[in-house]
C-alpha cells in the first residue's frame, strides 16, 4: 500500500518555500473515497481536477508517473539557476479570451512574442517564410507584398491533387524552398518523407508576404510570469485535491476507492494495447548550462538540414526574460523510441484510435481527455478548452440527469472537442 505523499514537484525553486498543493501526508488511500480518480496532472488533467474541486465541492485524487506536476509543461530551475522546460520549449498562445481569463486565476503573465529563426545555407532566416526570409536567401531586395507574392507565385509548382505534405508546400512555394526549408525538418521530426504524411501535417504553417516574423498569430502571446510549474501548484491547491506524483495508476488502481476515472495518458495504453499501439513519435532532449549570458537571438532556432541531428535549439531566457550570467539551452532529437509526444498523422493511426474511441464508448466509469486520451496533437489552450468543456458538461448534467449521465455526456463532448 502506498501512502499519499507530498510530491507533487521534485524541483524546488530557489528561493521558494515549496509548493502548497495540498496532501494527505502519511494517511492509507483505503480511508478516503474520492469522486474522482484523474490520471495526469498535466493541463488536461489539473484544470479538471481544480473545476470539480472549486466549482462542485467533488474530491479527487490526481496521480501522475512522474515525479512532478505540469505534465510536459513543467518548468524547473536547472542546476545553474536558470528556469528551462523540461520536455521543450512550450509558448503560450491563444485566441479564446475564456482560456486567458480562467488561466490568469492561477498566474501573471509576461508578454512574449514567439520568433524562429531557421539555419539555412549558412544564415539564420525567418521562418515561417516571410519577405525578409526571400530577400536575404535570395539577395533581393523586394520592398511589396505584391513583389513578394509574385515571386513565390513564379516559384510554386501546381498541384491538382492536394494530398500529402509535400504537395501542400510545393503547391504553395515550389520544390527548392521546400527541399531547403521543410523536407529534411519533416523528414527528421517524423521519421517519414513529407510524400507520405497527411497535408495538415505542413498545413498549419504559413507562408507571408509581409516582414510580420511572429511565429504565432493568436490574440493572446503570454508567458506565465513565474513560470508554469507555479500556475500548476496554485490550480493544485484545494483542499479537495490530493495529489499522487511518480506513481502509476495501474499501481493504485484496486486500491483508491472511486467513483468516476478521467484519464489523461494514453487511451490504447488503458486498454493494454487490445488493438495495437497508436504510433507516436518521440523526442529526445539534450539539455546543457552554459558559461555564458547568451546563446542565440531567439528562443528557438530550427535546423532543417539532413545532416544535423537534431531539429533544433531553445534557449529558455528569451522565453522566461529570466536574467541571469549563465544560459541553458536545450536540443531536441527526434526519435521512434521514448514517451509518447506526438500522434502520428496518418489515415491507418486515425482509423486505430476509433477502434479505441468505440471501445471507450462501450465502456462505462471512464472519460479520456487531453492530448494522450484523444490521440490529438492539441496545443496547451485547446486541452484547457477540452477540459473546461467537459468539466461544464458534468456540471450541467449533474444538475439534471445525475452524475453518471453527465460523465457519459462529458464523454460525448471530449470527443466532439477533438
Ligand atoms: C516538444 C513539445 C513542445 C510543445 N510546445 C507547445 C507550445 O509551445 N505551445 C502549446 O500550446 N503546446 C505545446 N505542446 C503541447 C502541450 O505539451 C500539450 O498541449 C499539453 O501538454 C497537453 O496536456 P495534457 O494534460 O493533455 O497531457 P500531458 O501534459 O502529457 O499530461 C499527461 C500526464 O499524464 C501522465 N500519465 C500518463 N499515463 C499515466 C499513467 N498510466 N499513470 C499515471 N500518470 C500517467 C503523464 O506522466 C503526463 O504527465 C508541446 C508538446 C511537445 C511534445
Amino acid at each position: 500500500m502506498r501512502n499519499v505523499t507530498r510530491s507533487p514537484n521534485s524541483h524546488r525553486t530557489p528561493g521558494s518555500s515549496g509548493t502548497s498543493v495540498s496532501a494527505l501526508q502519511g494517511e492509507d488511500l483505503r480511508n478516503h473515497r474520492f469522486d474522482y480518480l484523474i490520471v495526469g496532472a498535466g493541463f488536461a488533467g489539473s484544470v479538471l481536477a481544480e473545476r470539480l474541486a472549486a466549482g462542485s465541492n467533488k474530491t479527487i485524487l490526481v496521480v501522475d508517473r512522474r515525479p512532478h506536476i505540469g505534465g510536459n509543461a513543467f518548468d524547473y530551475y536547472d542546476d545553474a539557476g536558470v528556469l528551462i522546460h523540461r520536455y521543450g520549449p512550450h509558448i503560450f498562445h491563444t485566441n479564446s479570451q475564456r482560456i486567458v481569463d480562467y488561466l490568469s486565476r492561477f498566474t501573471d503573465w509576461r508578454p512574449y512574442e514567439h520568433r524562429v529563426l531557421a539555419q539555412v545555407d549558412g544564415q539564420l532566416l525567418p521562418i515561417p517564410i516571410n519577405r525578409d526570409t526571400l530577400n536575404n536567401l535570395y539577395g533581393l531586395n523586394m520592398a511589396t507584398e505584391q513583389e513578394a507574392a509574385d515571386f513565390l507565385a513564379s516559384r510554386a509548382e501546381p498541384v491538382d491533387d492536394i494530398q500529402t505534405s509535400e504537395d501542400v508546400v510545393i503547391n504553395q512555394i515550389g520544390r527548392e524552398l521546400y527541399e531547403k526549408f521543410f523536407r529534411g525538418y519533416t523528414r527528421k521530426q517524423w521519421g517519414l518523407d513529407p510524400s507520405q504524411l497527411d497535408k495538415m501535417v505542413t498545413a498549419r504553417v504559413p507562408t507571408r508576404t509581409n516582414t510580420d516574423d511572429r511565429y504565432f498569430g493568436d490574440t493572446f502571446q503570454q508567458m506565465p510570469r513565474e513560470g508554469y510549474t507555479k500556475m500548476f501548484e496554485r490550480m493544485l491547491d484545494h483542499p479537495n485535491i490530493k495529489v499522487l506524483t511518480d506513481t502509476d495508476y495501474r499501481e493504485i488502481r484496486n486500491e483508491v476507492n472511486f467513483g468516476e476515472l478521467v484519464f489523461t495518458g494514453p487511451i490504447d495504453e488503458y486498454f493494454d494495447y487490445r488493438f495495437g499501439k497508436l504510433p507516436y513519435r518521440s523526442l529526445q532532449f539534450k539539455h546543457e548550462s552554459l558559461e555564458q549570458e547568451h546563446f542565440q537571438p531567439v528562443a528557438v532556432v530550427n535546423y532543417p538540414a539532413e545532416d544535423v541531428p537534431y531539429t533544433r535549439i531553445s534557449e529558455y531566457k528569451h522565453l522566461t526574460g529570466q536574467v541571469h550570467s549563465r544560459t541553458s539551452i536545450t536540443y531536441e532529437y527526434p526519435s521512434a523510441e521514448g514517451d509518447p509526444y506526438y500522434p502520428i498523422p496518418r489515415p491507418e493511426n486515425a482509423e486505430l484510435y476509433k477502434r479505441y474511441q468505440k471501445l471507450a464508448d462501450e465502456t462505462p466509469g471512464v472519460t479520456f481527455l487531453g492530448r494522450l486520451g484523444t490521440y490529438k496533437y492539441y496545443n496547451m489552450d485547446q486541452v484547457v478548452g477540452q477540459a473546461l468543456a467537459l468539466y461544464k458538461r458534468i456540471e450541467g448534467a449533474a444538475h439534471t440527469q445525475g452524475e453518471r449521465a453527465g460523465a457519459e455526456e462529458a464523454r460525448q463532448v471530449a470527443r466532439q472537442a477533438q
